[in-house]
């Protein structure tokens, strides 16, 4: 979740033109694609000579970017969306909770105005009416990348809006629509002007990676004298050549998924696959109507190994699906102890307003939801702690994400930012330099705990 405070500290320059440029405060809450809608809207509005501040008495409008994903989200961007009434009062929404508006009108009916998400056109023109700030040439001081709330050395890359599966439990495909992908071409345009202003990992983000490309009928593109189809593959490809670190979220394990774990290396696509699994058991995953959920996954994920035996994999599950049963949860438990999964992250089930699974009979009693919860999560913990104190004693490449304290703290290939552990790195032996922030460093991993580890610079 990006925080006022994460953008603070992106607030740019400001040239001083004699008059002071009308203020907007942005408030960015939920994943990674809504924080890019938020970065695209920032980068139009200073464009457009808008100042973005951090704090609401500077704020001449506020903008609240919500989240609609499951109720604990929803109540954050209403309390986000009070607060902003309370110390500002003059606020638009925007994003995936945006897409139903009476309930954010019967809460806070004194909002100026709310857009769905990924309305970036809509928005601009709703603070264009309440806040209006003709073109200034002299306070357009966007650079070509646009404008971030990341740190400067890595960046999201979204490469499709929308979603053409219907999961029962989602309600994401009614609030962003379905499949749009963007051209090929565009999305390399922008990889390319990332990496020139000195983006050292680009982090592709969407819904469902693997199915890049299909409402475009994979059309076909020229880039830099070569052809590619826009395509998952042909996109891991081409982004294999800008010599920086490419980590693959939200792929889900459609038969092409191999082809791209044949390309993975350094620089390049990195040995690392966010693959949302959501459960192991058939029976629940076709409740789930998860795609892909007839795959063999185990199979899968052996012959990845097989190919790639340094590929990190991570994942997320939904324990308390209704219906889940005691035999179906062990099967679950079974499926991760074979599947040694890297990184693992776990929800308890919970209704989302809108959602197909709100329908479905024997919901999990909440004591139970907890007990399997607590469960998933020491077995998850056991194997991480396993898969992390293998890598002792390796040697590996590592990002450095910011000092603190004195220490950098950066990722291997195998950490992506926000979700997994790091790697901290103590003092190199003979007064090696300590790397900076967005430096790359070769480390020796000397000691590691359940989701971290340490290393010395070699
Ligand atoms: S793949 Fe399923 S969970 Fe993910 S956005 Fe699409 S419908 Fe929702």
């Amino acid at each position: 979740m990006v925080t006022k405070a994460a953008a603070r500290s992106t607030r740019p320059a400001v040239r001083t033109t004699g008059r002071r440029a009308p203020a907007v405060g942005f408030v960015s809450l939920g994943c990674p694609k809504a924080l890019v809608d938020s970065e695209r809207l920032i980068t139009q509005l200073r464009s457009r000579g808008y100042d973005i501040v951090s704090g609401y008495e500077q704020a001449d409008l506020v903008v609240v970017n919500t989240c609609g994903f499951i109720d604990a989200a929803i109540d954050e961007s209403l309390d986000a969306i009070g607060e902003a009434l309370a110390h500002n009062g003059r606020v638009l929404v925007t994003g995936c909770l945006g897409a139903q508006p009476q309930r954010i009108l019967e809460r806070h009916p004194k909002v100026l105005g709310v857009t769905g998400p990924h309305a970036y056109e809509r928005v601009i023109a709703a603070i264009d009416e309440h806040l209006p700030q003709p073109h200034d040439p002299f306070a357009d001081l966007v650079p070509p990348q646009g404008l971030r709330l990341t740190p400067r050395h890595y960046a999201y890359l979204k490469i499709s809006e929308g979603c053409n599966n219907r999961c029962s439990f989602c309600i994401i495909p009614q609030l962003r629509g379905g499949l749009q992908s963007r051209p090929l071409d565009e999305v390399l345009r922008e990889a390319e002007q990332l990496v020139r202003a000195g983006v050292r990992e680009l982090l592709v983000i969407s819904q469902d990676t693997s199915a890049y490309g299909a409402d475009l009928r994979y059309r076909q593109v020229s880039w830099e004298q070569q052809s590619y189809r826009t395509k998952f593959l042909d996109l891991a490809r081409a982004l294999g050549t800008f010599g920086v670190w490419v980590r693959l979220h939200y792929v889900y394990p459609y038969p092409h998924v191999d082809e791209v774990v044949a390309l993975m290396g350094e620089p390049g696509v990195l040995p690392y696959l966010d693959i949302p699994f959501q459960h192991a058991s058939p029976a629940v995953l076709r409740r789930m109507r998860r795609p892909a959920h007839a795959e063999d996954t185990l199979r899968r994920i052996a012959a990845w190994r097989r190919a790639q035996p340094g590929l990190i994999l991570r994942s997320s599950f939904i324990v308390g699906f209704p219906g889940e049963t005691d035999a179906q949860f062990e099967e679950l438990l079974a499926w991760l102890d074979e599947a040694q999964l890297d990184r693992v992250g776990c929800f308890q089930y919970s209704n989302v307003a809108g959602a197909a699974a709100n329908d479905l009979d024997d919901p999990v009693p909440a004591a139970l939801k907890e007990e399997r919860y607590r469960r998933f999560m020491e077995k998850a913990a056991q194997i991480s702690r396993a898969r992390l104190a293998a890598r002792v004693g390796q040697t590996c490449r590592v990002l450095v994400d910011a000092i603190e304290d004195g220490v950098p703290i950066a990722r291997s290939a195998g950490e992506a930012p926000q979700i997994d552990g790091v790697v901290r790195l103590r003092a190199a032996r003979g007064g090696a330099r300590r790397p900076a922030a967005g430096q790359f460093a070769e480390v020796r991993i000397t000691a590691a705990d359940t989701y971290d580890l340490w290393a010395e610079p070699v």
